[in-house]
């Protein structure tokens, strides 16, 4: 398959870019690694007249650390660097968990971590070849005004389906997003509007430049537990993040679980903190949280996997990340 026809713009700043998405809204799409959007543009789900292309802007490249308040990651630091970081793996350990099961080490050395939280929605209806979606009449998500997830609904349900942004969540993530107005910050729990065909609060002429993780989140233990079809190179069709702090008696002193691969966007398991904050982590107060996670997951058929089982395992995924991240296995 090949591509369709663009034109390549090669913005140095953050400045240039934020000129061009203005001065070219809606017909730029913004590329970073394209690891995603390059299948996704020969499959013809987009067809942008530009493509701007960041990778030139080298601020966005860095990881740094800003004493008294957290960490800044830039959107174009790859997911390779994020995974062999010993700073990241001490103190932000579930966002390096998170980063290392996603698609192949190649497909890490040039994706990027703001490609991975801007990632598109999926679903069996819509990650096909043109001729595959013409032969089902397509769908509201691209082309059509059905959805074959949910007959008769008029909500696209394709599902959020990158690993990172759970793991986020638990660190409590913000981001930075620079627009023609200058920046503007934003926590990460805000950003995605649990909507498959409208995924994320960043307008046409936007663009996501850093991540921030709070000092007050480093040190958590993390675990990231995923479930998908090649465990080599694929897609999670459902992810959960656990993260958690332990006192010297062993009593969970702060937790945060969060999950992936199911809706139409990531999510934080609200209650899962309430249930584990004073306790002593053990099987029970680990199941809790697996139910309280299964309640938060609805997943649909966006994937060749049953709904039912992946809700399953969400719970069973929940359970286990929460014991994992509480005994550093
Ligand atoms: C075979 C295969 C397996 C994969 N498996 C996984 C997996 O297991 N888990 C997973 O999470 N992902 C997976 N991916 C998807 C992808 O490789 C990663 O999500 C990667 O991090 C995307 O980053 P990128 O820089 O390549 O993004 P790109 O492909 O360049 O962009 C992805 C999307 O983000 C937008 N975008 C990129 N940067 C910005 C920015 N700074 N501001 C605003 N918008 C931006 C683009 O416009 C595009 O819509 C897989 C891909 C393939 C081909």
């Amino acid at each position: 398959m090949s591509l369709p026809p663009f034109k390549l713009l090669r913005p140095r700043s953050i400045e240039d870019a934020a000129g061009y998405l203005s001065a070219h809204a809606p017909d730029i799409q913004i590329i970073a690694g394209g690891t995603d959007l390059l299948p996704s543009m020969k499959q013809r789900l987009f067809t942008p007249k530009y493509l701007l292309d960041i990778r030139g802007i080298d601020e966005l490249r860095t990881i740094r650390s800003i004493p008294g308040h957290g960490t800044e990651i830039g959107a174009l630091v790859t997911l390779s660097t994020i995974e062999d970081s010993e700073f990241i793996r001490r103190s932000y350990r579930v966002l390096r968990e998170a980063v290392a099961t996603v698609a192949s080490p190649i497909l890490r050395n040039m994706g990027t971590i703001g490609g991975n939280i801007c990632l598109d929605t999926r679903c069996l209806w819509y990650n096909q070849s043109l001729t595959w979606r013409k032969s089902c009449g397509f769908c509201i998500k691209k082309d059509g005004d059905l959805c074959h997830v949910a007959p008769g609904g008029k909500k696209c349900w394709a599902a959020f389906s990158a690993d990172s942004p759970a793991a986020l969540l638990c660190l409590e993530a913000e981001l930075e997003i620079a627009g023609p107005a200058g920046k503007r910050r934003l926590p990460l729990s805000e950003f995605y509007t649990n909507i498959g065909d409208a995924r994320m609060k960043l307008a046409n002429n936007e663009m996501l430049t850093r991540v921030f993780l709070p000092e007050r989140m480093a040190g958590y233990d993390g675990v990231y537990q995923k479930l998908r079809l090649r465990g080599s190179i694929d897609y999670p069709l459902a992810g959960v993040a656990a993260a958690l702090k332990k006192n010297a008696q062993g009593i969970i002193e702060d937790a945060r679980v969060a999950i992936t691969g199911v809706n139409p966007a990531p999510l934080l398991v609200n209650e899962a903190r309430h249930a584990l904050a004073g306790k002593m982590l053990n099987d029970h107060a680990a199941a809790v949280v697996g139910e309280l996670a299964a309640k938060v997951a609805k997943p649909l058929t966006t994937s060749l996997l049953t709904p039912e089982y992946r809700r399953e395992m969400i719970r069973v995924f929940a359970k286990r990340a929460v014991l994992g991240a509480g005994t550093g296995v």
